[in-house]
């Protein structure tokens, strides 16, 4: 049984230490597969990073943080990290009197160009490909798809509505997982075959017995079960850590294999 970590928002912000602290309970065979933000803002809605500072607005290139990105291509090598695409600044926009993640905002135009251009130099600088993506806050639509299908990437995240191109396909997805939640009560398990990109559900770490019930039923259909966090959460909030380490402890007290999320889709 193969069950995936994936941890959300490592940037030019973080720091080693950020992540070794997070995940100190992992075994040594481990891996966490870490959705990292190219250019990042040090602002994600009301949070600010890191926390606690005056910084000014602007996009932070991961490449002036040589620290983290030494650790991660070393890391990267022993087995411990995969490395993932999460957007390309993470930013927000206030409209509507709401929050609009970075994906939804952004124009078809304005994504074409930064989210090759945030891929390659991810690629570069730690000297691998990437080939899944997570869109910030898990907010993604139709136009922001095609871009990622232009990339050849595969998608991890939770599957709203309405938000991809309408074809046989699609339709045939949308029965399918929407079916399986009327009965089931949880996102669909399982990769979902779109034809020219493929999606995997992540869950929220939210309740103990729920997450164990997605468990069991990913583990009966044999598909992998994925799991997502983010390491400044873990670090700040005990009861998100505890929750994380209970459900940890589990699925490997049942013979499962933390492996890298790219892996889940091969
Ligand atoms: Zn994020």
């Amino acid at each position: 049984m193969k069950v995936a970590i994936r941890d959300d928002d490592t940037s030019y912000f973080t720091k080693p230490e950020d992540l070794q602290k997070a995940y100190d309970f992992l075994r040594k065979e481990d891996c966490v597969s870490l959705s990292i933000v190219p250019f990042a803002v040090p602002v994600h809605r009301d949070d600010v990073f890191p926390y606690g500072k005056d910084i000014k607005f602007g996009y932070y290139d991961i490449a002036d943080n040589v620290e983290l990105l030494e650790y991660l291509k070393e890391k990267k090598k022993q087995g411990k990290y995969d490395l993932l695409l999460h957007g390309y600044s993470h930013e927000y926009k206030w409209d509507d009197n709401k929050w609009i993640a970075e994906m939804k905002w952004k124009s078809l135009d304005q994504l074409n160009k930064e989210l090759p251009n945030g891929k390659i130099h991810l690629e570069k600088l730690l000297r691998t490909s990437i080939s899944v993506f997570v869109a910030p806050n898990n907010s993604i639509d139709e136009k922001a798809i095609s871009v990622i299908e232009e990339l050849k990437m595969d998608y991890s995240g939770i599957i709203g509505v309405r938000d991809r191109k309408i074809n046989l396909k699609y339709v045939v997805n949308f029965s399918k997982r929407w079916g399986f939640r009327l009965i089931k009560k949880i996102q669909y398990p399982g990769i979902m075959n779109y034809g020219k990109h493929r999606e995997l559900n992540a869950y929220t770490i939210d309740d103990y017995e729920r997450l164990i019930y997605e468990y069991k039923i990913c583990k009966k259909k044999k598909v992998p079960f994925v799991i997502y966090t983010h390491y400044w959460q873990l670090n700040t909030d005990e009861k998100a850590k505890k929750l994380l380490e209970k459900i940890y402890n589990y699925v490997v007290e049942d013979g499962a294999e933390i492996v890298p999320l790219s892996r889940c889709f091969k």
